[in-house]
Parts: structure tokens; sequence; C-alpha cells
């Protein structure tokens, strides 16, 4: 009788013993190995730009591409001195590089993104060649008009801008809405752009004020009141709505852009700028990612 109760204990405890011993070896085999599989994927670096001669430069400068398709949006994964590297086509224009944007943090998880291109000049003092970093960008078509009746006609001038983010209440009726809201250039993206400044020599490099709406003023009258009531540099079709998306994800984000054309100073457009920003950019982007391996 006293055997058989200790062959039963002794199984008890041997089947416990193999049963904890499974769970251990089950949990810590897939935790280490989850673990080993995160440290190994880093967060890749994005790098849009919305037309051909603006994205493919760049792209071609990446090691290992594979290119992936989403919607009418192009990915170009590669490697950049072993980091990855994501370039996007996004296509012209708001709507398309918000939703590029936001396909791009839900499917890749970017460490950061830098949105990069032509534009043309709002400051008299920037040349085609010269290039802005986007201390900050605005939305040019966030706007409000003034209350006229039918026959009273139109007055862009006064015009007043609108902030969407004001609250979830109706921006058309709140006054607290009529103000400019401008998208913060993230201060690391910004310190490596300005660390590799010196390596740019077709014009100069400034921090400024990106202004972005599917816009394109050719009205001297009208790109002056930006300027001076907005404080834009530049005008172009994406950085605004790239910087929206980001923030709305709290992903570090900064544009990029070389003027192409400047209408207030005779800046006749040349779009070999295109290549030059990315040449720039690329400088750029292997500064941010020593920067941020060094950590
Ligand atoms: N001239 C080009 C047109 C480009 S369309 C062509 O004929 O193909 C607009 C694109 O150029 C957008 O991606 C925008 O970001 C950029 N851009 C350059 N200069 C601009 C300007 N003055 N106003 C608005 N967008 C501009």
């Amino acid at each position: 009788m006293k055997r058989r109760i200790e062959a039963r204990y002794m199984a008890i405890a041997m089947v416990s013993l193999l049963v904890l011993s499974v769970m251990a070896g089950c949990s810590s085999s897939t935790k280490s190995e989850a673990e080993a599989a995160k440290e190994n994927e880093k967060q890749p670096l994005i790098v849009q730009g919305p037309m051909p001669i603006e994205a493919e430069k760049f792209a071609s400068k990446l090691s290992d591409v594979k290119e992936e398709k989403s919607g009418s949006f192009v990915f170009y994964k590669g490697t950049l001195d072993g980091y990855p590297v994501i370039v996007t086509k996004t296509g012209k224009g708001m709507e398309n590089t918000a939703a590029a944007t936001a396909v791009a943090i839900e499917k890749y998880d970017p460490i950061a993104i830098i949105n990069q291109g032509t534009s043309g000049g709002h400051d008299p003092d920037l040349h085609v060649f010269d290039i802005v970093l986007g201390e900050r960008t605005v939305n040019l078509g966030s706007l409000k008009t003034p209350n006229k009746d039918e026959g009273e006609g139109i007055s862009p001038k006064e015009w007043i801008p609108m902030d969407l983010m004001a609250s979830e209440g109706s921006a058309g009726e709140d006054p607290d809405a009529e103000n400019i809201r401008y998208f913060e250039g993230d201060k690391t993206l910004l310190k490596a752009a300005h660390a590799v400044k010196d390596t740019y020599t077709k014009g100069k490099i400034v921090d400024g004020t990106i202004g972005s709406a599917d816009v394109w003023n050719n009205e001297v009258d009208r790109i002056n009141w930006f300027h001076e009531n907005f404080g834009s540099s530049v005008e172009e079709m994406e950085g605004a709505a790239g910087a929206q998306i980001a923030k709305a994800y709290d992903v570090p984000f900064l544009g990029i852009r070389v003027l192409s054309n400047n209408k207030v100073n005779d800046g006749a457009y040349n779009p070999e700028t295109a290549e030059a920003n990315q040449e720039y950019v690329y400088e750029v982007v292997k500064e941010y990612l020593t920067m941020i391996e060094e950590k």
C-alpha cells in the first residue's frame, strides 16, 4: 500500500516536472526568438517623393531593392549602409501624400519620414536650386472666406486661415479655429540636415516654412499675400499633408524642398533641381542614421 502511494506521488511529481519544463522551454524559446527578431528588425526610414523625377533617383541609390505597391503608391524597400530605407513614390498632391503616409506608417512602422521634392519660391531672397528645410509646414488650402451676399463678389485677400485641428466641432462656426496651423519639423532630422549643409554646393540651404495645397499659384500678388500672412518660403503640393498624418501617429517628420521655380524673382522652372535635392537628402539620411545608431 505504502509503495503504491509512493509510486503515485513519484508519477505526479514527474508529470508536473515535465509540464513545467515544457512550459518554461516554450516561453523562453518563443520569447528569445521574438526578442532577437525585433532587435534585428530596425525600423525603416521613409523618404517620400511625389513624381518619378523626385523619387527614382534616390531609390536607385539603395541596395537590395524590392518594389512593393499599395494602391498607386510605390515603395522601394532597400538598405543604405545596412540600414532599412524605403523610398515612396507617392504621386502628386495632398490626398496621395496623406494616404501614402498612413499606409507606410501602418505597414512599415517607420522611425521617421522625410518628404522631399521641388517647390515654387515665395521668398524673393530664394533662388532656383536653393533648398528650404521645413522648420514648419502649413496647409495653404485651409481657408475660410468672409461672409458676402449674392452680387457682392469675391475677395481672396480677406480669406481667413482655418485650423481644422482646433477642435472636433464646426471649423466654420468656431472663432478659435481662425488660426494658422503649423506642423513643426522634427528637431533631430533638422539637426542632421544642418550638419551636412556644406555637402550641397548648387545653392544655399535655409530653415523656413513650407506651404502646401493642391494649387499652383502664378499670381504674384497672391504669392506675396501667402508670404506675408503665412510666412511661407516656398509652395508645393504635399508637405503639410504628410506632416499632418505623421503627427497623428507621432512619427518624426521633415520636409526638404528645393526651389525648381520662383515666380517672385523670375526664376524659371528647372527640373534638374529634383535630382540635386535627392543628392542632398541622401547625405541627410546618412547623417541621421549615424546619429540614431550612436544613441
Ligand atoms: N511643371 C511640372 C508640374 C509639376 S506639378 C510638370 O509639368 O510636370 C506639381 C508638383 O511640383 C507637385 O508635386 C509640387 O509639389 C511641385 N511644385 C513645384 N513647384 C511648384 C509650385 N510653384 N507650386 C506648386 N507646386 C509646385
